[in-house]
């Protein structure tokens, strides 16, 4: 019948549209990551639940489709917005193999308007984002990219910034950024977002190498007009400068 593609926001909970949380209400089947599944079975108790682990995404996506396709309607949850780094392309293309089926993408609070709203505002001019994860991406095109965005001035939001199995990725992705931008250029990594335990720190660049991060983590690295207002990460608009 129909997927719906679902992002949760940042922590599945009051940062959750409107829409996503009427589209879980609807569906009979949920469907995901087990851990983005355990930020939503107790708000749906009712709902069947079909939780997979990490790397099982095609199989996820697959048993998604199929259940659609037998008529069911179901959702497929996940964290943040599904379009940014989730399933939404991958249920797309699995599709294809099926008879057609109706897809719905709704989208969600994804962790770089969920960090940036934590540290203050990043994000207010133009921002890339690049994933540090090289699981689907070769590495070297993920240095081009920093290399790229970094040279160009543009606040970088990482995502995936580390992992058990590859612990140095930031300090690595640092000493490329630094090619390009200052050592005081100010940083920011937020953790948790909105779930309990959030917590956001600031740094420089120099300092953000060393900084403690993990897969829950969110990281922001300013262009050359951010900076620190109160202990918050703000990068100008410009509409004062502009008043002289
Ligand atoms: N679809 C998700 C991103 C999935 S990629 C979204 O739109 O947010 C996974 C990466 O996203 C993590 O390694 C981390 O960098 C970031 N992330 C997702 N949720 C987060 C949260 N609650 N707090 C901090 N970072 C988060």
């Amino acid at each position: 019948m129909k997927v719906s593609v679902v992002g949760l926001g940042p922590g599945g909970g009051a940062d959750m549209t409107g829409r996503a949380r009427a589209a879980l209400e609807r569906c009979e089947l949920l469907v995901g990551y087990t851990a983005y599944i355990d930020l939503v079975k107790d708000q749906f108790p009712d709902k069947e639940l079909l939780s997979t682990g990490m790397r099982r995404e095609v199989d996820r996506c697959r048993a998604a489709v199929e259940a659609a396709a037998a008529g069911r309607r179901v959702a497929v949850v996940c964290s943040g917005d599904p379009g940014v780094y989730g399933m939404a392309s991958l249920v797309y293309e699995v599709a294809q193999e099926y008879p057609p089926i109706e897809i719905e993408v709704i989208p969600g609070i994804t962790a770089a308007c969920g960090g940036a709203a934590v540290l203050g505002a990043p994000l207010t001019h133009d921002f890339a984002v690049i994933s540090l994860s090289d699981l689907l991406t070769p590495w070297e095109k993920i240095e081009a990219r920093l290399a790229g965005a970094a040279a160009a001035d543009f606040v970088l939001c990482l995502y995936n910034p580390a992992s058990r199995s590859r612990p140095d990725y930031l300090k690595r992705a640092c000493d490329i950024l630094l090619r390009h931008k200052a050592p005081e250029t100010l940083c920011g990594t937020v953790r948790s977002i909105g779930r309990p335990g959030e917590t956001a720190r600031l740094c420089t660049l120099a300092e953000l190498g060393e900084a403690e991060v993990d897969m829950f983590t969110t990281v922001f690295v300013g262009n050359s007009q951010t900076r620190n207002i109160n202990g918050k990460m703000v990068t100008p608009r410009g509409y004062l400068q502009r008043e002289g």
